[in-house]
């Protein structure tokens, strides 16, 4: 199957170039660790050096795709990340539309001399990059990347290295919430082709959802049954986690992955929130099903965006008036979009 189109000038790009450096977002998931450390993977098999950079750390769950530390943090290296940045021939940003995306480490890309590509599955882009492979239609940039490695492996006549194909199948089951969001006939390929190449989905599985602590299950039973709130006249669900029960509950990064996907299951919720409060602001997490397009929403009341069905953004407001915010946001969208 041939996907993706002009492959041929990444090629060319990635001929001229000896160092690459691969970047991916702020707070990085599945999608965005499983899609650097697979194409790191593939192109090391070029010959080339390959550095992937993220502006700050990932959840613990996924350390089994970076066994080495590999992935240079802005946060704790800037300078390791500005020099890549300015010597690399090539910057591949994958998984983000906007240099906004990756918070300060986006000036030292944007300054960098080097030729920039995009590899991403978000609606819209930046203006800054010299040649676009965005796929909106694909589950996940790891499938995106996945069919992109397959037709640089028909021009190259290499192979997929093992690491790479387990990445790459771990992004993309996390992107689409274990099969369930936009997944697509060419995603299904993908884990089937994956999976005859030697992936172990069940080995996968155990390391992503079996990998948990206790106090996030004990964290999740607090939010399902004393914090989630039901909002009927807009078929809404709100969660919050605020800076005190994280504390009460050993909260780690990561330990609230998946929880805006819950109150989905509930018949009448077609729009779920989850709202964390940090030092600096209030995370914004929301999930839609049907046809609301929770992207929409957060460009208009949460200062972000992201896909249909799953964006996010950020707030600037104290925690006390998050619920109130989040209603009458409800309230106006739904008027404006009637
Ligand atoms: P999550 O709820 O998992 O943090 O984010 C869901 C999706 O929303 C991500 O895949 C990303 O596309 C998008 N997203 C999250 N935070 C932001 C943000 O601050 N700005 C924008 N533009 N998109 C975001
Ligand atoms: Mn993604």
């Amino acid at each position: 199957m041939n996907i993706i189109e002009n492959l041929s000038l990444l090629a060319d790009a990635i001929n001229k170039s000896e160092s690459i450096l691969l970047v991916g977002h702020i707070n990085p998931d599945g999608d965005s660790i499983g899609s650097l450390t697979g194409m790191k993977g593939y192109l090391s098999t070029l010959g080339k050096s390959v550095c992937a950079a993220v502006p700050n750390n990932y959840p613990q769950f996924l350390e089994f795709l970076d066994p080495e530390k590999e992935i240079l943090m802005y946060s704790e290296t800037p300078d390791k990340v500005r020099e890549k940045a300015d010597s690399s021939h090539l910057i591949i940003c994958m998984d983000f539309n906007s240099l906004k995306r990756i918070d300060n480490l986006g000036e030292v890309i944007g300054n960098s001399k080097a030729r920039k590509i995009l590899v991403d599955h978000h609606p819209g882009h930046d203006n800054i990059f010299d040649i676009v492979y965005s796929y909106p239609q694909l589950s996940s940039t790891c499938e995106l990347a996945y069919w992109i490695i397959k037709g640089l492996m028909q021009i190259y006549g290499n192979a997929l290295p093992h690491n790479s194909a387990v990445a790459l199948y771990t992004g993309m089951m996390t992107d689409t919430n274990n099969f369930t969001n936009s997944v697509l006939p060419s995603t299904f390929m993908m884990a089937g082709e994956l999976m005859e190449a030697g992936v172990d989905k069940e080995w996968v599985q155990k390391m992503v959802f079996g990998g948990y602590s206790e106090s996030r299950m004990r964290l999740m039973g607090h939010m399902l049954s004393t914090n989630m709130k039901i909002l009927p006249q807009f078929n809404a669900a709100i969660m919050i986690l605020t800076k005190e029960m994280k504390e009460k509950f050993n909260f780690e990064d990561g330990d609230s992955e998946g929880f805006v996907n819950l109150a989905l299951n509930i018949r009448s919720v077609r729009i779920s929130a989850l709202f964390t409060e940090s030092d600096d602001f209030i995370r914004v997490s929301l999930r839609s099903k049907d046809d609301f397009s929770v992207n929409r929403l957060s460009r208009a009341h949460f200062n972000g965006g992201g896909h249909e069905r799953a964006a996010g953004g950020r707030l600037f407001i104290p925690v006390e008036e998050v619920e109130e915010y989040f209603s009458k946001s409800l309230e106006e969208f739904m008027e404006k979009e009637k």
